[in-house]
């Protein structure tokens, strides 16, 4: 994502800030900018050392919390199986998650397919269970890596 790209999401996600009664601090808008900076899902570890180029007094605690109000917020998935986040870019809407995470580059494309969500909170709901979020990843190769392979 370009500068303009990111000064735009950010407007996006301020805008519904605001319109939430939450507060986007910079800490949490610095994250942010840094998330969409970069094309995979990145590691808070990673994220942190990037922070400290522009916070130097960044602290664990000070990462995780940006980025618990950004998940909580929906403007960042987070990959369970690699424990790594990733931004996302239609954040106005709740939506099902589905990732396609490229073990070769580690790029992560997000997909939303509302029938596998159906099948999903269908069958859940076959079981009793009251499903509150749902994230499936897959992991694979993307097509550019496949390219590159063959
Ligand atoms: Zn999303
Ligand atoms: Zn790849």
């Amino acid at each position: 994502m370009n500068e303009t790209q990111t000064h735009q999401l950010l407007n996006r996600a301020e805008k519904l800030c605001q319109h939430r009664g939450v507060r986007m601090t910079p800490a949490r808008k610095e994250v942010f900018a840094l998330l969409s900076k970069h094309d995979g899902a990145i590691g808070a570890y990673d994220l942190l050392e990037q922070l400290k180029a522009v916070v130097p007094n960044a602290k664990p605690p000070t990462i995780y919390r940006a980025l618990d109000f950004l998940q909580s917020q929906g403007f960042v998935h987070k990959i369970s199986s690699s424990n790594s986040y990733v931004l996302c870019s239609h954040f106005e809407q709740k939506h099902p998650v589905q990732m396609l995470i490229c073990r070769q580059c580690g790029n992560v494309q997000e997909i939303h397919s509302d029938g596998v969500h159906e099948q999903f909170l269908n069958q859940a709901n076959a079981q009793g269970f009251e499903v509150e979020q749902q994230t499936v990843e897959a992991l694979g190769i993307c097509a550019q890596c496949r390219t590159q392979n063959s």
